[in-house]
């Protein structure tokens, strides 16, 4: 008989086995900068999982958490406290972005640049700086890229416009925008494309919205199906099929400085995020695309 408990044996024996499941390198390294600017929407959550998700592919996987909250950092297990080498040095141009690179608990192929709370005073330092909108850039250089060889870099923006998701806009070429099945959920959609618009015209060229990720989906209310509507009618196949779903063990894993995919490798949530990594991949709008 197939009980929940073996469906759910089933489920966590694909995420630790995937057998032919494995996703093709990109034929070009990805950057992609994953923005919101309302708050508590699902970015760093996004973020951290796909990078797993990603890495349980087989893929090299970096990611740059550009939050002074550092919360990307607490959930792939990093060490972030005031002091430690971090995004915040390398925008300054204090240290290489390699000297910031640590290895995530998770997997040797999983490696992230930190944010420290010092990262909070960049916002206004880096005003008076030159080329400040495009420090995060300038700081991943081929050679250092080349010396990571990672294959997808994700980039965890702060819940703001500022400065430093300019940064993050003109270091990527594509953007993925994680948002939330609730009401208010479009509230601000506008100003953020709008924004990247510009930076578009003005500081990147190569800069496109690739991804659209709904999150905290509840079945249980018909408004999480308006919002889904409304959105896949206005992005269409931008996107993911995948929605993620409201899961509390989502929640939990940042507790406990895991991925959903290390802390609950059968669960709902981790199978949802392995799901839209590959729709990720094979999405056919950035095959090969940029570098
Ligand atoms: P901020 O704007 O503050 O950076 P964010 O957009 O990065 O927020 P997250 O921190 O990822 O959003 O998520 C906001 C809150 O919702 C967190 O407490 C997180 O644990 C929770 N959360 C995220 N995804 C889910 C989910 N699928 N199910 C349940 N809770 C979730
Ligand atoms: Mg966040």
């Amino acid at each position: 008989m197939w009980t929940p408990i073996a469906e759910e044996a089933e489920r966590a024996a694909q995420v630790l086995h995937p057998n032919g499941r494995e996703i093709p390198r990109p034929a070009h390294r990805r950057v992609l900068t994953v923005a919101n600017q309302k708050g508590g929407v699902g970015k760093t959550t996004s973020t951290v999982n796909l990078a797993a998700a990603l890495v349980k592919y087989g893929m090299r996987v970096l990611v740059i958490d550009l939050d002074p909250q550092g919360n990307a950092s607490t959930a792939l297990g990093v060490q972030h406290s005031s002091g430690t080498p971090s995004i915040y040095e390398a925008l300054l141009g204090e240290i290489g972005l390699i000297d910031a690179v640590a290895k995530s608990t998770q997997s040797p192929d999983l490696l992230c640049v930190p944010a420290t709370i010092d990262l909070a005073g960049a916002e206004i330092e880096l005003v008076s700086m030159v080329a400040r909108e495009a420090r995060l850039k300038r700081t991943l250089t081929t050679a250092v890229l080349d010396q990571l060889d990672v294959d997808y870099i994700l980039v965890d923006c702060p819940p703001s416009l500022g400065l430093l998701t300019v940064n993050a806009l003109v270091a990527a070429a594509e953007v993925l925008i994680p948002i939330q099945c609730e009401y208010y959920a479009l509230e601000g959609l506008g100003q953020l494309l709008s924004n990247i618009e510009l930076v578009r015209a003005h500081l990147n060229t190569r800069l496109h919205v690739s991804t659209i990720l709904l999150t905290m989906y509840d079945g249980r209310t018909k408004l999480a199906d308006q919002v889904t509507n409304e959105v896949r009618k206005h992005f269409g196949d931008r996107v993911l099929r995948t929605v993620i779903p409201r899961s509390v063990k989502v929640s939990e894993a940042p507790g406990f400085g895991q991925t959903i995919l290390a802390y609950d490798p059968g669960s709902r949530g981790a199978m949802s995020y392995l799901d839209a990594a590959r729709e990720m991949a094979a999405h056919p709008l950035h095959q090969g695309l940029h570098r």
